[in-house]
């Protein structure tokens, strides 16, 4: 059975890996050779508007996948005719424009921060006096790891932000100052047989996650956090995995956005959970039974960005995961992660902010 899986980066890489005791196969579409994925599978290249090159992949495969959310709906046109796709193509749609993402928290009732859309400099203005400063301009497409945002702190920056982003369609949101942030990560299968792993506690830096703290024990913010993964997988008769991004303000939850695939907080399921993230989504797209999303034991998972460690330094270490992307390296670039299992949670993020200080020599804080 073959897996179809458009982009080949360090997602669809792990996925692969996952596959490969099941007895799957799997075919990659992305752009050239030498992806993450492309290293451990077969893969076609070229554009993901090719028709000939979607045909095939669809030709070949028996369920079609994401690695990557921004998929061209030209691309979605083209495969949903002739194979099926998981997760839904609305999903994707949805999760492609951070406009229509805050516009489903609302209708769903999730709770999030206030924003606006902006397409003039004079709607910038307009939604800085309604919601006021600091806040973030964001472009609604093609964002990622605080990519194309803009924090506003003072009215001399309304010029500035729209000199940086206006050539795009924006959104205007408030800055959340936020406790801290977590994440939630959901299963939906065919049969609508659902599951959720332990909540995940995130720590980024510059926008891109370096941190993640697993099972964060909150009760109260895991229940709901079930409820709302709940109702957008529902909402769109999910079929994968599904992570939602939170802050954490006063002791509640206020959604940030969405991603319809496996997600970078959910790593530590490879080696902390019964069943990791990646095997999960692909019994859910296939159609078999869930595995049990419990945890393991404490999990601190580390982002390797930008330069690659030792690999010895980090294999010195007793008990840790090394997972090496395979990409050549460049300032800002997740290369690899590695996790590390412990018996208490305090345990496995000590050893992992003594192993990022001597990677960085630089301390790490919420903020
Ligand atoms: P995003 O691409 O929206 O996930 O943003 C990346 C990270 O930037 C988030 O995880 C936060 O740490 C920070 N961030 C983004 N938007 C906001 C916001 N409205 N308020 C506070 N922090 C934010």
């Amino acid at each position: 059975m073959t897996i179809g899986v458009l982009g080949a980066g360090q997602l669809g890489r792990m996925l692969a890996l996952a596959g490969y005791p099941l007895g799957l196969e799997f075919l990659f579409l992305d752009k050239s050779p030498g992806t993450p994925a492309h290293q451990v599978a077969p893969s076609l290249f070229g554009e993901f508007t090719d028709r000939a090159l979607l045909e095939e992949l669809a030709g070949r495969c028996e369920v079609v996948t994401f690695d990557w959310e921004n998929v061209p709906a030209a691309a979605l046109d083209v495969l949903e005719s002739r194979v099926t796709i998981a997760p839904p193509r609305a999903a994707l749609a949805t999760a492609q424009d951070r406009l229509l993402e805050k516009e489903l928290f609302a209708r769903l009732s999730i709770p999030t921060n206030a924003n606006v859309a902006v397409d003039s400099l004079e709607d910038l203005h307009r939604a800085v006096h309604a919601i006021g400063l600091p806040g973030v301009l964001k472009t609604r497409r093609l964002g990622y790891d605080g990519k194309g945002q803009f924090v506003l702190r003072g009215p001399d920056d309304v010029d500035k932000a729209w000199a940086v982003l206006g050539s795009a369609p924006l959104l205007y949101e408030q800055l959340v100052p936020f406790d801290y942030e977590v994440s939630a990560i959901g299963v939906r299968s065919r049969s609508g047989e659902f599951a959720m792993y332990p909540l995940n506690r995130n720590l980024h830096r510059a926008g891109i996650l370096r941190l993640t703290r697993a099972p964060w024990k909150a009760p109260k913010l895991e229940a709901a956090a079930r409820r709302m993964l709940r109702k957008i997988m529902e909402h769109f008769d999910y079929v994968g995995v599904l992570a939602i991004e939170f802050f954490v303000r006063r002791g509640s939850l206020l959604a940030n956005e969405m991603a319809p695939r496996v997600h970078n907080s959910g790593h530590w399921t490879i080696e902390g959970a019964v069943t990791s993230q990646f095997e999960n989504h692909l019994r859910a797209i296939l159609g078999l039974p869930l595995g049990d999303t419990a945890a393991l034991g404490h999990c601190a998972m580390l982002n390797l960005i930008g330069t690659m460690p030792d690999r010895a330094t980090l294999l010195g270490e007793t008990g840790l995961h090394l997972h090496d992307y395979g990409k050549v390296a460049r300032t800002g670039r997740k290369l690899g992660h590695i996790t590390i299992v412990e018996g208490t949670t305090k345990r496995a993020e000590l050893r992992a902010l003594r192993l990022l200080r001597r990677i960085e020599s630089r301390k790490l804080e919420d903020h």
